[in-house]
């Protein structure tokens, strides 16, 4: 067991990441996303070491995911039920009294794996404000008073003896953005709301913009991002000089791999749609592997050769694909023979092949790379691993993208998206176009793409299919 708060909170703190026991009870039903806690300090709990990596596994897939939808350019309302659908999924926990903390508990982990450079931070912050913001706006209305009366503004409300003397006003206002008009009004000066003023949403008088309850939330949310984003330097600051040296042993390695986590299921199994056979790679290579994977293979067999890289990319993938290694040997000898030999095949890359199917050496079974894993590597001069979509210049992908099918429009979004490097995005698009059929999911592991795909290409439904 460890607890959160002494780990944040240890000597030289800062006053705002003190411990405060703040845990607000609300009176809404103990629905996931009903208690929103504004993680002023870390919470003195205490969490058994499995629950800080799993809780913060889970929160993570709930900010992936809202990073998906936000790179997608889902709208408002699909952006409003995505964030309350992750939320359910990933946030629940067994014993309902425990949700409160495994959120608390899994922003406080969080905050330490994402403090650690300027990228993660933006990132973090960016995800956690949007997350707050449709969580605040889901909450009732006296939840939401609560939730700015803990900000500590130096915003009044407004008096009933004002009210009355701007009352046609606000209405005038309510009436013209087609809300209806609410009781209760805050008078902030308008350089302080400035999305409201430029939209003409509020009445301005002498200075101040009055702000109905149902506005106050891009006032909460502007708090709330200031306070994350000076807790993260903070962190940060307390990370780098204390915690990653005295936490060597135990945290760390939790918490440096977590920011590159990958989250989904590993494909070490072979599934339903994976069981291939030597005869029909090239037909499946052709319809079924990503660009990743396909570049990968095109290669080897026009250089009968592939480095190191290459090698473990490659054959892992085929590997969960379900290629057996009785097969997989012979595939990587036939290929190879033509340019090393059938013997210096034998001597030198044959124990390769069998180490990572657990037969030689630590006899550990390694598991195909996910896009995470790819996205991040560094090939060198010569190699032809890592990801397309990050490590290819936009003429070769262009090209790429052409002789795989992607028609032009859908050529351009998925350039646009490599542009903004959402490469997972962008191979989701990639699919999208060649299949002709939504991913929601998105793209997370090459074989995923090939497992979808087939269901896809083997689907009864499927016109190409006889
Ligand atoms: S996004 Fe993933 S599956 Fe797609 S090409 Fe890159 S590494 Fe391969």
């Amino acid at each position: 067991m460890m607890s959160v708060a002494s780990l944040l909170n240890r000597e030289n703190q800062n006053k705002a990441m003190e411990v405060v026991r703040s845990q607000r009870k609300s009176s809404l039903p103990n629905d996931a996303v009903s208690t929103l806690p504004l993680y002023r300090s870390a919470p003195p709990l205490e969490v058994r070491l499995e629950d800080f990596e799993f809780y913060a596994i889970d929160r993570l897939r709930v900010l992936k995911g809202i990073s998906d939808g936000l790179s997608r350019g889902k709208k408002p309302d699909e952006m409003e039920k995505l964030v309350y659908d992750l939320w359910k999924e990933n946030m629940r926990h067994p014993q309902a009294s425990e949700v409160v903390n495994k959120d608390i508990i899994s922003h406080f982990v969080l905050r330490l794996v994402y403090c650690r450079t300027e990228e993660l931070r933006k990132w973090f912050l960016s995800m956690e404000t949007t997350l707050f913001r449709h969580r605040f706006l889901h909450e009732n209305p006296e939840v939401q008073k609560a939730l700015f009366a803990e900000f500590d503004l130096p915003y009044k409300v407004v008096s009933r003896a004002e009210y009355e003397t701007v009352k046609d006003m606000l209405n005038q206002v309510a009436r013209s953005i087609g809300q209806s008009t609410d009781a209760i009004f805050y008078k902030v000066p308008f350089e302080e709301v400035p999305e409201l003023v430029a939209g003409r949403r509020v009445f301005i008088k002498e200075g101040n913009a009055y702000i109905a309850m149902s506005q106050v939330v891009s006032l909460v949310v502007t708090q709330f991002r200031s306070h994350l984003s000076k807790a993260l330097v903070l962190t940060n600051r307390k990370w780098t000089s204390m915690i990653r040296e005295q936490e060597k042993d135990r945290l760390t390695p939790i918490i440096e791999a977590l920011s590159t986590s990958y989250l989904g299921p590993d494909y070490s199994q072979p599934t339903k749609h994976t069981d291939i056979s030597l005869k029909d790679i090239d037909q499946i290579a052709k319809s079924s592997f990503p660009l990743c994977m396909h570049h990968l293979f095109g290669k080897l067999r026009e250089d009968h050769h592939l480095k190191h890289g290459g090698r473990m990319q490659l054959g892992l993938f085929l590997k969960g694909m379900g290629l057996k290694l009785d097969d997989a040997l012979a595939f990587w000898k036939a290929e190879f023979s033509p340019k090393v030999g059938a013997e210096r095949f034998d001597k030198e890359y044959a124990y390769s092949i069998r180490h990572n199917y657990g037969k030689e050496g630590k006899r550990t079974d390694y598991t195909p790379y996910s896009c995470q894993k790819i996205i991040s590597s560094t090939p060198g001069v010569g190699d032809h691993h890592g990801c397309p979509y990050r490590h290819f210049s936009e003429e070769n992908l262009r090209a790429a993208l052409t002789r795989m099918g992607v028609g032009n429009r859908a050529l351009e979004d998925v350039l646009d998206k490599v542009r903004n490097r959402h490469y997972q995005l962008a191979c989701t698009l990639t699919f999208e176009a060649v299949h002709g059929s939504s991913c929601d999911a998105g793209i997370n592991h090459p074989n995923q793409y090939y497992n979808d795909s087939r269901k896809i290409l083997e689907s009864p439904n499927n016109s190409s299919n006889p």
